[in-house]
């Protein structure tokens, strides 16, 4: 299956990709992630993404659906939980063309709607390994051991576009494109909202849980 999620920087996304992930089995691609281990390891993608995600912008679509491409091809485009990616349009008829290439295509698209107000206060909260890049909240789900990640041990940090000044710019940059890419999904009619977030007063697993049981007695194997 090609499931695709999308949501506010800070919706719980990334979260709620890897429980489905675990559980349902299926490969969980971030393009967040990818372009994080490519300015880790200083790569040439990774120092002209850095350009771009210093800033909070979009990485330009070329650049974005070439790595997408290369991850695909290393499992043979045998299904995916694409976190982050689409984020444009332009993106989204792209892999429909690649999957349709492959005889595959998007079979369920998650929009995790949380409410603006609730998403700042989230993102400011948020700690990644720099290890593993395990998702923490240091009030809702905080580490064993402050600092330190349960899952590998590696040392906790706050990315640098988790910082007030580029959260106001992703914010901003995910308003003026979301709604086309949300509206292309609607009229293919594989669209599955879900709120998320405190005021839906549900965590991270609930959600994962509600789309699990969705998505099993909507798409049987
Ligand atoms: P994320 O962790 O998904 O919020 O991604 C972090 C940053 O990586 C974003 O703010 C963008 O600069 C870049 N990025 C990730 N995915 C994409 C994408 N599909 N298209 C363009 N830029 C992206």
């Amino acid at each position: 299956m090609f499931i695709v999620l999308l949501g506010a920087p800070g919706s719980g996304k990334g979260t709620i990709s890897k429980l489905l992930s675990e559980k349902l089995n299926i490969p969980h691609i971030s393009t967040g992630d990818l372009f994080r281990d490519n300015l880790k390891n200083e790569t040439p993608l990774g120092k002209t993404a850095k350009e771009y995600i210093d800033k909070g912008e979009l990485v330009p679509d070329e650049i974005t659906v070439k790595m997408l491409v290369q991850e695909l091809e290393k499992s043979s485009y045998s299904g995916a939980i694409l976190d982050g990616f689409p984020r444009t349009e332009k993106q989204a008829e792209e892999l429909d063309n690649l999957l349709l290439a492959n005889n595959k295509m998007v079979d369920i698209v998650i929009n995790v709607e949380v409410p603006f107000e609730e998403i700042v206060d989230r993102i400011a909260s948020r700690r990644n390994c720099k290890n593993c890049s395990e998702i923490y909240n240091i009030h809702y789900n905080p580490p064993k051991v402050e600092g330190i990640c349960d899952a590998c041990g590696g040392e906790l940090y706050q990315r640098e576009d988790q910082k007030p000044e580029v959260v106001n710019n992703r914010l901003e940059v995910y308003k003026n494109t979301s709604s086309r890419l949300i509206d292309y999904y609607k009229d293919n009619k594989k669209l599955y909202q879900v709120q998320a977030g405190d005021s839906a007063n549900k965590t991270s697993s609930d959600v994962a849980e509600e789309l699990i049981k969705y998505i099993k007695e909507n798409f049987k194997s």
